[in-house]
């Protein structure tokens, strides 16, 4: 009999469990949790009625993994599109809209771009010129906050672009490779030789369709419901909680099961 280590208690590592109890029962499975709770990222916290994600708040329909494991869970019944309202940047105490039409912090629409008062003049300026800026096409990889900055200005990104990155990926814009992140907006700049025409070019050929709606989906119960059903669904005596695996002895373990390790 296999023996696999699952270290990680996340949405990862719970969903590695669920599907090799269900695929093969010769393998003597169990999960490691550092902490003392499951669900890595994951957080749902309920208050005064309202569901308050700390962490992931949706997940996207058009990925087929994610609504396979809810299928398989048999959650369909659970499923919430979530309806897109309007979003605010804080900003000197402000809450200022997110101008209608930016696709991640980006405008494709001038008017909402032009009214928003999340920008100076200059800065507006500064955004437009990115559509008769020169591409300069780079062989080598770069920061996604130098890619954007180079396009549009310091401060679009930094009133904008870098709120919604780092919200996403929870990092700095500066440290995070454009490549490993987000290679669409280089083939966009590539392929339109500016992003804002490309963007556009989208957003023309999508508006109407049904893609553009309800891309998104959570649970009645937010995204804590996921964690809770996987961990119900499991068996209790192999999820360990409060288990940091420190090292591994290759002799004992046959699989290794690898869930965002943090040290
Ligand atoms: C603020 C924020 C918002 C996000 N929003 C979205 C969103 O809306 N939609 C979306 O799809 N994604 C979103 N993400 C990304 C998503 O949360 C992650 O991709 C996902 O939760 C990762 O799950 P995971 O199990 O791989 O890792 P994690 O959730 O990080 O879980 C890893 C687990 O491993 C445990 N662990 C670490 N080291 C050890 C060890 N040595 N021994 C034992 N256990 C260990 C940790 O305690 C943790 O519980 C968001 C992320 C953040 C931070």
């Amino acid at each position: 009999m296999k023996k696999v280590a699952i270290i990680g208690g996340g949405l990862s590592g719970l969903t590695a469990a669920f599907y090799l109890a269900r695929q093969n029962k010769n393998i003597d499975w169990q999960v490691y949790e550092a902490s003392a709770r499951f669900g890595g990222h994951i957080k749902t916290v309920h208050k005064q009625g309202y569901i308050i994600e700390k962490g992931p708040d949706s997940f996207l329909a058009r990925k087929p993994a994610g609504m396979q494991l809810i299928h398989d869970l048999k959650l369909d019944s659970e499923l919430v599109k979530n309806a897109t309202g309007q979003s605010y940047i804080y900003q000197n105490k402000i809450f200022h809209p997110i101008p209608e039409g930016s696709i991640m912090g980006i405008p494709t629409k001038l008017k909402p771009f032009l009214k928003s008062k999340l920008f100076s003049p200059l800065g507006k300026v500064r955004v437009l010129y990115e559509l008769i800026k020169p591409a300069d096409r780079s062989k080598e990889d770069q920061s996604l906050g130098d890619f954007f900055e180079k396009r549009f200005g310091k401060e679009m990104v930094t009133h904008l672009i870098e709120p919604l990155f780092s919200g996403i990926y929870a990092g700095n814009l500066y440290q995070m490779s454009l490549r490993a992140t987000y290679p669409a907006m280089e083939t966009l700049l590539n392929e339109n030789g500016s992003i804002l025409k490309g963007l556009r070019k989208q957003r023309v050929q999508t508006t109407g369709t049904k893609q553009t709606i309800g891309a998104f989906r959570t649970l009645k119960g937010g995204m804590t419901q996921l964690v809770d059903e996987l961990v119900k669904q499991l068996p209790a005596e192999r999820c360990h909680l409060n288990k940091a695996i420190e090292n591994i002895e290759k002799k004992k373990i046959d699989i290794i099961y690898y869930s965002k390790m943090e040290k």
